[in-house]
């Protein structure tokens, strides 16, 4: 299964949730998680993956920068796990 079928999933599943979905690109630095997924009360940024593919070091790096300062950042590889990360 390829990442744009999970990215496809989650919008349309944040959406059915009252959401908005984003796509996010940083200016000047690499790593910024490919979206950002807003739902009511609650906002998390969201790096797909295709089954079993891991994060990049870089991506991983900007992952805890991020969480560092209380974001929350998910990576998710499968249609289960997006269920999951939005129940
Ligand atoms: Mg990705």
């Amino acid at each position: 299964m390829r990442e744009n079928v999970i990215e496809n999933h989650l919008v349309q599943r944040a959406k059915q949730l009252g959401g908005e979905v984003r796509k996010v690109r940083w200016i000047g630095r690499r790593g910024a998680p490919d979206r950002l997924v807003m739902l009511p009360g609650r906002m998390l940024w969201v790096e797909l993956k295709a089954p079993g593919e891991k994060v990049k070091p870089h991506q991983a790096r900007e992952h805890e920068r991020m969480r560092a300062m209380g974001q929350t950042v998910a990576v998710v590889d499968s249609l289960d796990e997006v269920e999951a990360m939005l129940a």
